[in-house]
C-alpha cells in the first residue's frame, strides 16, 4: 500500500516556525525510493535539531548502506522544534521523514542513534508525535520495532521500557543482518507476530531485547539480578565490531545540509577505537580495539566524498587523529593534493604528544592558521596519572612553544571538573598552566597578543569504563571549584586578559549522571519529566535541572533509591551494575583493577607500542588490533 507524503499538510503550516527549512528534505545525495518496491523500511532518527543530526556520521553511513540495497528503504527523521510540535499537535501532523515527508509509525523499524544521554526525552516526543506508544508493551502488530544504537545503547536500562530492541557497537553490519530477519519474517507472513520477530533478533545474541530480560532488586535499592525470562536468549548480549574498514568506505555520497548545521565538512573516520585508556572516556572503552583505514582508502573517500558534496573542508575523524600510524603522510599528501584549492583540511581532536609541527603546518598550508586544541583534561600531573592521560605540563609547553613559533597565535585548552579523587587545587592548577602557555607564547613570539581559551567540561562516569564504580562530584562543589578558578584568573594582572574560561555549571552533568548510571526505574523520571514538558535537555536554554529533580522525587518516592543514590555514590566491586548483561568486551575484573590503579595513581600503557595488558577486548570479540604503516602513499589526483 502506498504511504501518503504528509508534506501537503505540513507545508502550510512551516512560515509559522522556525528555520522551516530544516523540515523540507531534498538535500544533495539525498534518497527516495519506491515504497511499494521496498521489503524492508527504516525511519532513521536522530533525537536532536537537525542542525546537530544532520551531519552524524552514524546515521549518514547506514542511510547510505541500508538504501544501497535493492528491496531496503531508508529514510530521516529529526526532532522537531517546540513550536513545530504545538503546531504538529493542533493539526494532528504525526512525526515524519524529512525524504519523502513519509509518517514514521509505516515503517518496520525506527532506528534511533544516542550519542548522548540527553536525547531521551527527545525520544518520547518523535514517538508521541508518530502515534507509536511510549511504552514498548503497548505496542501492537502493526508498529515499528523501535530500535536504539549509539553510545548511550551500551546502557540503554533508563530507557528499556521505551524500546523494543538495541543493539552495541559498531552498526554496519548489524543493520544489514537484522534488515535480513525482518526481510525473512515477513516473507514468511509474519509468523508468531511481533514477538517472534524480537525473539529472533534476540536468540542471536547481537540485539538486546529488554523485554526478554527480567531485573530483580534487593531491598535496598540494588540489583540482585537480570536474567533472561525466554528460553533460548542468550544471558549476555555482544557488541559488534566491524573488522576491516577498508571493506565499508562510507559515507561515500554524504549528505550536504540545507540548512546551517554544526558542521559543515567532509569528514572521513580514518580509525574506530583508541587504546589510549583515559579512564573517563566511555568512546574509548567501548569502541576498542583500534582498526584504522590504509592510507589509500582514506585518500579514495576524500577524493570520492569531495567530488559527490562539493565541501570545501575535509576533516579526519576519529578519537585521537594524530595517532594514526600513517598520519603525517596522511596529512601531507592530502596537503599536496589539495594546494593551491580551496580545500582545507581539519583534524578535530590532537593529543598533546602525537601532535607535531610538521603535521599542524601541512594542514594549515591552504593559509587558515585557526585555533589549535589540545586536551590535557586534567589540571594537575596528578589528576592526569589518576584519569591515565600521560601528558606532562612540559610535554604542553613544548608543543606550544612550537605552535607559536609557527604562526599560531591562539590555542585552546579543554580540561574536566568534578574527576574522581579531585581537589580545589587540582583545578586551580589549571590556572598555572594557561599562564605558562601564555608565557610561552609571549617568549617565543616577543609578542603580547597571545590568548589561550580554557574550556571546562563536567566528568561524568559512564558505563563499561574503570570510573563506572566512582562517586560522581556534586554539581555544587563543581561550581565551588570552577567559581575559584575563575576568580583566580580573574586577580591575575599578567596573564589574566589573555586567558579566556569557558564552563557550564554542574547540573546538566548531574541529571547525565543519572541517565548514563541508570537503571530500569529512571525511565520513570524520564517520562514524568517529558510529561512535565521536558524537551531538548542537552540544550542550556531548555534544560531545567529543577524539573528533573522533581520529577526524580516524585517518581522514586516509596523506593529505596534516590537522585543522590545514582550519581553521587560509589559502588562496590559486588554490586550488579545495570548493563552488567550487556558485553562492551571488557573484562570486568580489568576495569575493577583499572579503577584501583586509578586511585593509586598508577598508569598503564597504550596497547597499540606494548604488549597486550589483557583488557579482554581482543579474546572476547575475536578481534585484533590493525594498524599500519602500510608504507603506501597518495597519488596526486586531478581536483574537481
Ligand atoms: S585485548 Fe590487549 S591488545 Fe586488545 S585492546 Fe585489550 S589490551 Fe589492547
Amino acid at each position: 500500500m502506498p504511504v501518503e507524503s504528509i508534506f501537503p499538510r505540513l507545508e502550510p503550516v512551516l512560515p509559522r516556525v522556525q528555520k522551516p527549512i530544516q523540515y523540507v528534505g531534498g538535500e544533495l545525495n539525498s534518497q527516495i525510493k519506491d515504497w511499494d518496491e521496498a521489503e524492508v523500511r527504516w525511519a532513521l532518527m536522530y533525537p536532536d535539531a537537525y542542525e546537530v543530526g544532520l551531519p552524524n556520521q552514524g546515521v549518514q553511513i547506514l542511510y547510505e548502506i541500508l538504501n544501497e540495497r535493492e528491496g531496503v528503504l531508508a529514510e530521516r527523521t529529526y526532532s522537531v522544534w517546540p513550536d513545530l510540535e504545538a503546531i504538529m499537535r493542533e493539526q494532528r501532523i504525526p512525526q515524519f521523514t524529512v525524504d519523502a515527508h513519509r509518517p514514521v509509525a509505516a515503517f518496520d523499524v525506527l532506528g534511533v542513534s544516542f550519542s548522548t544521554e540527553l536525547g531521551y526525552t527527545n525520544l518520547l516526543t518523535a514517538l508521541d508525535l508518530a502515534g507509536i506508544p511510549l511504552e514498548a508493551a503497548d505496542r501492537g502488530e502493526d508498529h515499528p520495532i523501535v530500535l536504539a544504537g549509539g553510545h548511550a545503547a551500551f546502557n540503554p536500562e533508563p530507557i528499556a521500557d521505551f524500546l523494543d530492541a538495541a543493539v552495541l557497537g559498531d552498526g554496519e553490519e548489524i543493520a544489514l543482518a537484522i534488515t535480513e530477519v525482518i526481510r525473512e519474517w515477513k516473507a514468511e507472513g509474519r509468523p508468531g507476530g511481533r514477538d517472534e520477530l524480537l525473539m529472533r533478533l534476540a536468540r542471536s545474541g547481537g540485539v538486546y531485547v529488554p523485554k526478554f530480560f527480567d531485573v530483580t532488586y534487593l531491598p535496598d535499592g540494588r540489583i540482585q539480578r537480570v536474567a533472561p525470562n525466554r528460553p533460548g536468549v542468550p544471558w549476555r548480549v555482544d557488541k559488534h565490531t566491524v573488522m576491516d574498514l577498508d571493506q565499508w568506505p562510507y559515507p561515500k555520497k554524504p549528505l550536504v545540509p540545507l540548512a546551517e548545521t554544526v558542521h559543515e565538512r567532509f569528514s572521513v573516520e580514518i580509525f574506530r577505537g583508541c587504546t589510549r585508556g583515559c579512564r573517563f572516556c566511555q568512546a574509548g572503552m567501548i569502541t576498542r580495539p583500534v582498526r584504522e583505514r590504509s592510507i589509500t582508502t582514506i585518500g579514495d573517500m576524500v577524493d570520492t566524498g569531495l567530488k559527490e558534496s562539493g565541501f570545501q573542508e575535509v576533516g579526519l575523524l576519529s578519537l585521537s587523529s594524530a595517532d594514526h600510524s600513517e598520519i603525517g603522510d596522511v596529512a601531507k599528501g592530502l596537503a599536496d593534493r589539495y594546494e593551491g584549492t580551496n580545500t582545507s583540511l581539519s583534524l578535530p581532536s590532537t593529543r598533546v604528544d602525537a601532535f607535531n609541527i610538521t603535521l599542524a603546518n601541512e594542514f594549515s598550508r591552504g593559509g587558515r592558521r585557526s585555533g589549535l586544541t589540545f586536551a590535557p583534561e586534567g589540571g594537575s600531573e596528578r589528576m592526569r596519572k589518576v584519569i591515565n592521560k600521560m601528558v606532562t605540563e612540559d610535554d604542553l609547553i613544548r608543543t606550544v612553544t612550537t605552535a607559536y613559533e609557527n604562526g599560531w597565535r591562539q590555542v585552546k585548552l579543554y580540561f574536566m571538573c568534578g574527576l574522581p579523587t579531585e581537589e580545589d587545587e587540582d583545578v586551580l592548577a589549571i590556572a598555572d598552566m594557561a599562564k605558562r602557555v601564555i608565557q610561552a607564547g609571549r617568549d617565543a613570539t616577543g609578542r603580547r597578543d597571545i590568548r589561550c581559551t580554557v574550556s571546562i567540561g563536567g566528568f561524568v562516569p559512564k558505563p563499561h569504563t574503570p570510573f563506572q564504580w566512582a562517586a560522581q562530584c556534586d554539581h555544587e562543589t563543581v561550581d565551588r571549584r570552577l567559581r575559584a578558578l575563575r576568580d583566580a584568573l580573574r586577580r591575575d594582572k599578567e596573564y589574566g586578559r589573555s586567558i579566556g574560561l569557558r564552563y557550564h555549571d554542574g547540573q546538566p552533568s548531574i541529571v547525565e549522571g543519572l541517565l548514563s548510571r541508570g537503571d530500569r526505574r529512571v525511565g520513570r523520571i524520564i517520562r514524568a519529566v517529558w510529561e512535565d514538558g521536558g524537551r531538548f535537555d542537552g540544550w542550556s536554554e531548555h534544560f531545567s535541572y529543577e524539573r528533573w529533580t522533581a520529577c526524580a522525587d516524585k517518581a522514586l518516592a516509596g523506593e529505596p533509591v534516590d537522585l543522590d543514590w545514582y550519581t553521587v555514590r560509589e559502588r562496590d566491586e559486588v554490586e550488579v551494575l545495570p548493563w552488567d548483561h550487556l558485553d562492551a568486551g571488557l573484562d570486568r575484573e580489568w576495569l575493577w583493577q583499572d579503577w584501583q590503579d586509578a586511585v593509586d595513581e598508577t598508569e598503564v600503557e597504550d596497547c597499540r607500542w606494548t604488549p597486550c595488558y589483557d583488557c579482554g577486548v581482543c579474546p572476547t570479540m575475536g578481534t585484533e588490533i590493525q594498524i599500519g604503516p602500510t608504507g603506501r602513499k597518495l597519488l596526486p589526483l586531478s581536483v574537481v
